[in-house]
């Protein structure tokens, strides 16, 4: 810790798994003391053990503990937190938590209730997007719930379409519309199952794309200042869920970037942005065209990838702006060395469609050596609990070159070994050896394709 740095006494963790300790760690080097809010399912984790405090908030079920803002807000309270840091998923985006935790006075590692809202509701954001000149990908103005509306914009958009809820997240909430055929009944349906799943039923619709890129760009801000810290190409996915996330984009030179981070930094002045954030951009591979998506208010999963190539620990920085200080860094601090590749590790199992493995782990070996990061929870004999998301770690690596980096990331999944479940490891290695990711050649099909031809996929299973 610096001399006199203006920083948090204590922060209250409102999340589990990797990303709590991940904020441990960040907080012990910087001096806050940490305070990690735990459900029942949870009491045996690494978390639990490292933290400097742990306070059981409740049972297993995530709605009772982790989604509850209730029973997080008191814990924070009965702890006199200064803050509270959201981590990812869960309550990080919801606007009302925030809301309360403000009201209450306490601080948040993460931008104000008001940024939250606005951002959360993807039309409105594209509607920044636009105010802020950034390009978004054709589609509806707003709003739609007619069928008359939404012919109407296929009409410009053509076929297929996709239709998307305002309030969707971690892939769900969309589908594609191939034709007029199904149109009327794919907006019912999708509407519904917004509305149950977002409690809003709100949709609208874009122009699908076909042979994108997923780039997305991390920004620092401050309220008055942004900078952005590069882009991370998530292109690798399935069923629009990342994969595997890599930093630089094989398919960005100079100018796209300087492009893409006017952009991102554009958005972020537009609202007066405090905190960390990622602006999402689809990237046409015909057109070597970028279209705004949707912007995320919190840390993401992939964050270790810039702090790979740039060297900046954006958890820290999120605790020192939410300490209310400036931004230490400015645009021409930021310089992007080598590559970086992260592979999300799942307990799922690629050969019964992906389905969660969770279960005791018997045996977990780390990989290790120059350039190699692992980020995870698990320890040998953790039993991983069957309530969560089944992502059990993120191995990030970090080489001079794209090429060597990839083979770095295949030296590490080979070492890495977790044994008692069945991880997506083997699958993850099978994709980065494939021509088509070493030739960098991608889209965000290329995946589902791959899939289609084969029998069996490559796997952990004992
Ligand atoms: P990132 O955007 O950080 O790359 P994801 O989009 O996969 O990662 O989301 C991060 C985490 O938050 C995942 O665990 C995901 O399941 C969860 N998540 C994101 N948005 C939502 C949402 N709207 N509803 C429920 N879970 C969500
Ligand atoms: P989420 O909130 O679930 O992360 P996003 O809006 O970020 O949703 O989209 C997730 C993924 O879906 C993108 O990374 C991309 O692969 C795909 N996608 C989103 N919009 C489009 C589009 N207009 N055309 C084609 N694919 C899209
Ligand atoms: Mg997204």
């Amino acid at each position: 810790m610096a001399d006199n740095e203006q920083l948090l006494g204590s922060v209250l963790i409102a999340n589990r798994g990797e990303i709590a300790l991940r904020v441990i760690r960040a907080c012990k080097e910087l001096g806050i003391k940490s305070i990690l809010a735990y459900s029942e399912g949870d009491k045996d984790s690494l978390g639990v053990k490292e933290a400097d405090q742990a306070v059981c908030i409740g049972p297993a079920n995530a709605a009772k503990s982790y989604n509850s803002p209730e029973l997080i807000v008191s814990a924070a309270m009965a702890f006199k937190a200064d803050a509270i840091h959201p981590g990812y998923g869960f309550l990080s985006e919801k606007s009302n938590f925030v809301k309360m935790v403000e009201d209450e006075g306490i601080g948040f590692v993460g931008p104000s209730s008001e940024h939250i809202r606005r951002m959360g509701d993807k039309i409105e954001a594209k509607k920044i997007a636009q105010a802020a000149g950034v390009p978004t990908v054709p589609g509806s103005d707003g709003v739609v719930t007619e069928f008359d509306e939404a012919l109407a914009v296929a009409k410009e958009t053509g076929f297929p379409l996709l239709i998307k809820a305002a309030a969707g997240g971690g892939g769900r909430g969309m589908r594609v519309v191939e034709s007029e055929d199904t149109l009327e009944r794919d907006l019912n349906e999708i509407m519904n199952e917004a509305q149950s799943a977002f409690n809003d039923s709100s949709v609208y619709i874009e122009r699908y794309l076909t042979d994108i890129r997923h780039i997305e760009i991390q920004v620092l801000a401050d309220g008055e200042n942004a900078i952005a810290l590069g882009e991370r190409d998530c292109t690798s996915q399935r069923r629009n869920q990342k994969l595997i996330e890599e930093g630089p984009s094989p398919a960005i030179d100079e100018e796209l970037r300087a492009g893409l981070q006017e952009a991102a930094i554009n958005l972020c002045k537009e609202v007066g942005y405090k905190n960390a954030g990622t602006v999402e951009f689809v990237f046409d591979n015909i057109e070597r065209k970028y279209y705004f998506i949707e912007m995320n208010t919190r840390i993401q999963v992939e964050h270790p990838v810039t702090e790979m190539i740039t060297g900046v620990d954006l958890i820290k920085e999120q605790l020192r702006i939410a300490s209310g200080q400036k931004l230490r860094l400015t645009q021409d601090d930021i310089q992007i060395r080598g590559h970086a590749i992260e592979c999300r590790i799942n307990a799922e199992d690629p050969n019964e469609n992906f389905a969660p493995r969770p279960g005791k782990i018997e045996h977990y070996r780390a990989p290790g050596g120059f350039g190699v990061r692992m980020d995870t929870h698990i320890e040998t004999g953790y039993t991983i609990p069957p309530f969560y998301d089944s992502m059990v770690g993120k191995l990030i690596c970090w080489a001079e070159t794209r090429d060597e980096c990839i083979d770095r990331t295949l030296r590490a999944l080979d070492e890495l070994k977790v044994d008692g479940v069945v991880t997506t490891g083997p699958f993850q290695a099978m994709l980065l050896n494939s021509e088509q990711f070493r030739s960098g050649d991608i889209n965000t099909g290329y995946v589902a394709k791959m899939l289609e031809n084969m029998d069996e996929l490559p796997s952990d299973a004992e």
